[in-house]
């Protein structure tokens, strides 16, 4: 199908329809709404003027992007949701296809036809809700509203009488997508869209520029407080919704020539950090332009926190969030990537665990917005953190969004902004604040973990080849001699200890219901030296009612520690109980036995600092997450 051509109903002008499917033509003469019905036309009257909105773009435009055949942009709706008008353009693409182009805040979607799957009904949606769009994926419901279609330029691909409400919900899917759901003026969906947030440039469309500069210039220009006359600067004017007065503090609609919403005379807060200050952060310097105080209470005590709105007119919006002294740089997060869970939250890869769910209200605002901000403004929030990032949901009835925020020092926003001073002290433990402890305390237990392993590998490697016995020797007890007496003391044969270390000195005997004692001295037959040692061995056994019992043992170890290298001999002074000597005993010497505590000891001594470290980790773990939903978490990220 080509164009169509056709006489106004209403003042008989040609009409051209320049795309085949266009239902909706407004009369350039006299600004008729004409309709198709079939091969007739009807008038519904001449539409509204259209609105000064920020557009950058007007019709008969033409761009080009690689993949598709040129466009012209032919038609153009204004609707308003109560909070704000906004422009779709229509993008006519050699006159039979055609697509959205939707301008919104600065920003712009491409937002191609889809096939219509089954979809809830306009009613039965909620934010927050997913839905199945087939082939582009399962979104997530961000946006459920009802706008007004306000007037419309051109022409237009439906037939809906200008003033009608129009349903619609806004989805948010995997990879950045973006999709439309149209409900038209009913409840049954009628057409999809699906698309992705675009620039300009590369949808190949020379904004025009100039007008762009005058407008900006017109609507900032010695602009005044009608409260308080006090001279308003827009920092933003071609985004700004509301200005809350800096020096009265009233609410004004930036949309309709700064009409008084609230009338204060008083400004309720101060912020830390100047209305109009630039502060430079990840590579760009922003304007700060508004400021909000909103706080949560729970179980009745408020807590409150800042919210300083950033902008730079390429990149947008981004916030600096303080809380107790703690700062955070809040970038939006597209909803379609986020998976989130009652405990935790996947975004981009990255999990997070849940930190807190409260109802955040709007106390305090300052400066500009781009939205229709109002004092006591709620919306559900829940935070989720992953240190020394944070993921934030909020929810209102019409609306959720997420962000992404990075954890900043104090200092860092202190040396950005170029404030005098220092910051204010930071309270506790921050939501998303990098713990301290948490890089040592890991390669603390990596060097301990080594370490450990290192020291049993040592020990292994002695006990096999360590231990060299040096002396092994059996002594007979002559049969009638006395207990201790000088004829039962022997010196053992010379024996050499070839490297320093310690020396282990086994005594075994065949005590059978009796005791062995042993006075013992290792006698150096070069220097003299004497180390004294003694060994007790005893062994009982016998039945009772409770069975056989046996008790002690047959041999005992000692270790001398610390030997020299040189010639040696033992003497042994023997005792045994009077009655039953023990026909023998056997004396067993070894040099350089791995001891099982020298381990035990280089552990504890490894172990020690991990130990300490891991303690204080955990000390601030449970500081942080005292603030939170989960009064105490182990947090190991
Ligand atoms: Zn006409
Ligand atoms: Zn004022």
């Amino acid at each position: 199908m080509s164009g169509y051509e056709a006489s106004c109903p209403s003042c008989g002008a040609t009409l051209v329809f320049s795309l085949g499917t266009s239902l909706l033509k407004i009369c350039e003469h006299c600004g008729s709404a004409v309709a198709r019905k079939g091969v007739n036309l009807e008038s519904y009257g001449r539409v509204a003027e259209l609105l000064p909105t920020p557009s950058v773009l007007k019709l008969g435009i033409e761009g080009g992007y690689a993949g598709a055949p040129r466009f012209t942009l032919v038609g153009r709706l204004q609707l308003d949701y109560g909070a704000g008008t906004w422009d779709e353009w229509l993008m006519s693409f050699s006159g039979d296809s055609w697509a959205w182009l939707s301008e919104s805040q600065g920003k712009f979607h491409y937002m191609g036809v889809a096939a219509l799957p089954p979809v809830p009904d306009f009613d039965e949606l909620g934010v927050g809700r997913t839905v199945d769009l087939g082939p582009p994926g399962t979104f997530v419901v961000t946006e459920v509203r009802t706008a007004r279609f306000m007037t419309a330029a051109g022409e237009l691909p439906f037939d809906v009488q200008p003033g009608s409400l129009l349903h619609y919900a806004d989805l948010s899917g995997p990879g950045g997508q973006f999709a439309t759901l149209d409900y038209g003026t009913g409840s049954a969906a009628e057409a999809l869209y699906v698309g992705r947030e675009v620039t300009l440039d590369e949808m190949g469309i020379r904004a025009i520029a100039d007008d762009e500069e005058r407008r900006k210039k017109a609507r900032a220009g010695s602009l005044s407080c009608p409260q308080c006359g006090g001279p308003l600067e827009l920092r933003a004017p071609d985004q700004t919704q509301r200005v809350a007065c800096p020096w009265c503090g009233s609410l004004l609609d930036a949309t309709r020539d700064l009409a008084v919403l609230e009338a204060l005379n008083k400004v309720p807060v101060k912020p830390l950090l100047p209305l109009g200050s630039k502060g430079d952060l990840q590579g760009t310097t922003w304007t700060l332009i508004g400021f909000m105080e909103r706080s949560a209470t729970v179980e009745g005590i408020r807590y409150p926190w800042h919210e300083y709105l950033l902008y730079e007119p390429r990149k947008g919006f981004r916030w600096l969030v303080e809380a107790r002294g703690h700062w955070s740089f809040v970038e939006p997060a597209h909803t379609g990537d986020v998976d989130a869970g009652m405990d935790r939250a996947l975004y981009r890869g990255q999990a997070f665990k849940h930190f807190q769910g409260s109802t955040a209200s709007v106390d305090h605002v300052l400066g500009e917005f781009y939205w229709a901000v109002a004092r006591g403004d709620a919306s559900e929030a829940q935070d989720y953190t992953a240190p020394p990032h944070m993921l934030s949901m909020e929810r209102s009835e019409s609306e959720v969004s997420w962000s992404y925020g990075t954890y900043l020092e104090p200092g860092e926003v202190w040396k950005a902004f170029r404030l005098e001073g220092s910051p204010p002290e930071r309270e506790g433990v921050g939501m998303n604040q990098p713990s301290p402890y948490t890089a040592a305390s890991r390669a603390a237990n990596r060097w301990a973990l080594l370490g450990a392993a290192l020291a049993f590998l040592v020990y292994l490697f002695f006990l096999f080849t360590g231990g060299r016995t040096v002396h092994k020797q059996s002594v007979t007890i002559p049969a009638g001699v006395a207990p201790g007496s000088p004829e039962a003391t022997v010196f053992t044969e010379r024996f050499f200890v070839q490297e320093p270390g310690n020396l282990q000195i086994r005594v075994e005997a065949p005590v059978s219901n009796s005791w062995l004692y042993l006075a013992g001295a290792l006698v150096n037959e070069e220097t003299g030296s004497v180390d004294d040692f003694d060994a007790e061995l005893e062994y009982y056994f016998g039945s009772d009612s409770d069975g056989a019992w046996s008790e002690g043992s047959r041999d005992s170890v000692r270790y001398l520690p610390e030997v020299e290298p040189g010639r040696y001999v033992l003497r042994l002074e023997p005792q045994w109980e009077p009655g039953k000597t023990p026909p023998s005993y056997t004396v067993r010497v070894r040099s350089r036995v791995p001891r099982l505590w020298h381990v035990v000891l280089a552990l504890l001594t490894l172990w020690a600092w991990p130990l300490v470290l891991a303690w204080k980790r955990m000390r601030f773990e449970s500081q942080r997450w005292s603030e939170s939903d989960h009064a105490w978490m182990e947090s190991d990220s």
